[in-house]
């Protein structure tokens, strides 16, 4: 829990968002200023700062977010797209609650 974190914000519905899928490890939702017609960022519950700063056992949530990535991808009938992680500000990241990128939809 981080009270200054705007994706724990986001987690807990205090802050709004276009919320797309929810299960007991993740949320989905729609990236404000999409980068492509389909953006949506994969988000842990769990308050990790970035993929630098994985703890043990953290490894099975980075691959639940892979895993709901595919499933969504294959629910838009997405035939290709991109998953990506900024890692630390030289990495280009601005919210530091880890998140996976989904881009997709080039084709639509
Ligand atoms: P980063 O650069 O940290 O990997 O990506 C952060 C992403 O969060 C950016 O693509 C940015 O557009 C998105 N973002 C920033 N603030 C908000 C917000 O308040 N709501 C939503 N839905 N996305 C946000
Ligand atoms: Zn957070």
């Amino acid at each position: 829990m981080n009270d200054e974190c705007l994706f724990c914000g986001i987690r807990d519905k205090k802050i709004p968002s276009e919320i797309v899928y929810e299960d007991e490890h993740c949320l989905v939702f729609k990236d404000i200023h999409p980068q492509a017609p389909v953006h949506l960022l994969l988000v842990p519950r769990k308050h990790i700062a970035s993929i630098a700063d994985l703890e043990a056992g953290d490894e099975k949530t980075v691959g639940h977010l892979i895993k709901v990535a595919k499933e969504i991808a294959a629910q838009k009938k997405l035939t290709g797209y991109k998953l990506q992680f900024n890692v630390g500000k030289d990495g280009g990241q601005i919210i530091f609650h880890l998140h996976l990128h989904l881009l997709g939809g080039f084709n639509l």
